[in-house]
């Protein structure tokens, strides 16, 4: 039996390509195998691939998913990622240099902003470009407690395809997979537009630690791993990993946001933690965490979504380098 199910989203790619071999992006089909058992070989890489019809990409990922050769494929100028199958791109190795020139490459290194203490707390991105409106946020970190689904609920509330970007945990899919199922229904249906972030597997964390000693900063985080392990689990699943990475507690240094910039992840910070007091202004990368565990911040969000203080529209990450 067939894991893949191929999503003819591209109208024409039956004739194109034949009906055996659709080149359309590869949706993979949920199964209770485990995810280490379905995809193999992942490797990052950065490539620069062409497919027949002229579309171009690079690729930053590959792997077999069910026997099947896969590539993680990132649109440079949208940031949109998708899987493809290998067969369908001609790819050849190019470099960060080479693709210097595009939005994506300059999104991963960004001019220094000489304001900012040089990283720790808040690594990465953390305002919006364009000024406008808001970027919601939702962080799954590991946790006992169940989603809050009625958050997602009033988001939904607000209108066909409500932008948000989940950075889920390895950790947090592992336990909750009803939850995930639930989310990615939310998205299959129209009403969310989940775009799928990364917050590593393990997410360290010892309570009461310094900031410089505890998250990734603790001795002995494989970052490959963490970040890897996390992909694998998410395409398993059915979905596909954008391009952006936050860090646990978005604590990082120098060496770690580097780390996570050559496997070609964008760190993405917040201006806006709405549990910590931050209030978001227009252009706000905005915080919460509907994995249970911070109930005040879904409590002022809907509160400023209510009174209307919350900058709207509420817009897709991708627009946010
Ligand atoms: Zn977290």
């Amino acid at each position: 039996m067939f894991g893949l199910l191929f999503c003819a989203r591209l109208a024409g790619a039956a004739t194109a390509y034949g009906a055996e071999a659709p080149c359309a992006p590869v949706e993979i089909a949920t199964s209770p195998t485990p995810a280490a058992s379905r995809v193999k070989n992942y490797a990052p890489v950065l490539e620069s691939c062409a497919s027949e019809s002229g579309s171009t990409r690079l690729a930053i990922r590959r792997m077999s998913v069910d026997g099947t050769l896969l590539i993680l494929t990132v649109d440079p100028q949208s940031l949109q990622t998708s899987l493809e199958r290998a067969a369908c791109w001609r790819c050849e190795a190019t470099s960060d240099a080479a693709q210097a020139e595009t939005r994506y490459l300059q999104a991963l290194h960004p001019p220094q902003d000489p304001t900012r203490p040089p990283a720790l707390v808040n690594a990465g991105l953390i305002h919006g470009a364009g000024g406008g409106g808001a970027f919601v946020t939702g962080d799954l970190c590991p946790s006992r407690k169940s989603l809050d689904r009625a958050f997602f609920e009033k988001l939904a509330a607000l209108g066909k395809h409500t932008p948000v970007m989940l950075a889920v945990s390895g950790g947090w899919i592992a336990r909750h997979g009803a939850d995930f199922a639930w989310l990615r229904e939310k998205a299959r249906g129209g009403a969310l537009d989940i775009a799928w972030a990364n917050h590593s597997y393990s997410h360290p964390y010892v309570r009461r630690l310094p900031d410089g000693r505890n998250y990734f900063l603790r001795p002995g985080v494989d970052v490959d791993r963490e970040i890897f392990e996390t992909e694998k689990l998410m395409i398993a699943q059915g979905e596909t990993p954008s391009v952006f990475f936050r860090f646990p507690g978005l604590v990082a240094d120098a060496a770690l946001l580097e780390n996570v910039r050559s496997r070609h992840l964008i760190a993405l910070g917040a201006d806006s933690w709405l549990a910590l007091g931050l209030r978001p202004r227009p252009g706000s990368i905005v915080l919460v965490h509907p994995n249970g565990n911070e109930p005040i911040g879904i409590k002022l969000f809907l509160r400023l979504m209510q009174t209307g203080v919350m900058p709207l529209p509420l817009r897709p990450i991708n627009e946010a380098p």
